[in-house]
């Protein structure tokens, strides 16, 4: 399962095929990291400076995290894609195929002024996220896609 969670300031990425449960999380940002919740992380529950230093302590990897700078992702059905926008121009995009029981990824790209920011990994786990949503399966094919999702 690929999870993103976001706020003005930065995005949480949750993998957790490499959850350890380890719970250090759940120690140090309690109001935040909540195993008996659904969502399980409420990334409104603390500063985002807090939230940033809890996710560094993950033992595992499974957490991660990145800053925004000012970029939304969105997710459009019906063009198949999540994109990036910066203000109202598109800055990104990870696109997929359908077949009845998956979603392909086929490309993530982003602008190369904006590389190297984290964006084409919110990009691909929002696609992942919406997929997940709706009980299909991800094929990634691209080559990026294939890196971020192990
Ligand atoms: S700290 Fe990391 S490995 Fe431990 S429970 Fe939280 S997400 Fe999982």
């Amino acid at each position: 399962m690929h999870r993103l969670y976001e706020n003005e300031d930065i995005t949480v990425f949750w993998d957790s095929d490499k959850c350890r449960h380890a719970k250090v999380c759940v120690h140090q940002s309690p109001t935040v990291f909540n195993k008996d919740k659904r969502p399980w992380i409420d990334i409104g529950g603390a500063p985002t400076a807090q939230i940033w230093q809890t996710v560094s302590q993950c033992p595992s990897g499974a957490l991660t995290c990145v800053y925004n700078h000012d970029v939304r992702i969105v997710f459009d059905e019906g063009r198949r894609c999540s994109l990036a926008l910066s203000g109202d121009t598109e800055i990104g995009e990870c696109c997929y195929d359908e077949t009845p029981d998956s979603w392909t990824i086929v490309h993530t790209g982003v602008r190369s002024e904006y590389e190297g920011k984290g964006i084409a990994k919110r990009l691909v786990f929002k696609v992942t996220e919406e997929a997940e949503k709706r009980k299909l399966s991800v094929v990634p094919v691209c080559t990026y896609a294939m890196k971020v999702l192990g």
